[in-house]
């Protein structure tokens, strides 16, 4: 899930999977599907 802080006057988008830090919505919503699809791939 992305999660909306409010920084320095800017909205940052934060990856709740891995804590990475978006200032652009749609990159952080795309990083979170490749991120938690990702995560999948490593837990076996
Ligand atoms: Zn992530």
């Amino acid at each position: 899930m992305v999660t909306q802080v409010e920084r320095d006057d800017t909205t940052w988008h934060t990856c709740e999977t891995c804590g990475l830090m978006f200032d652009n919505e749609i990159e952080a919503e795309q990083h979170e599907e490749r991120c938690e699809s990702s995560d999948a791939d490593y837990i076996q």
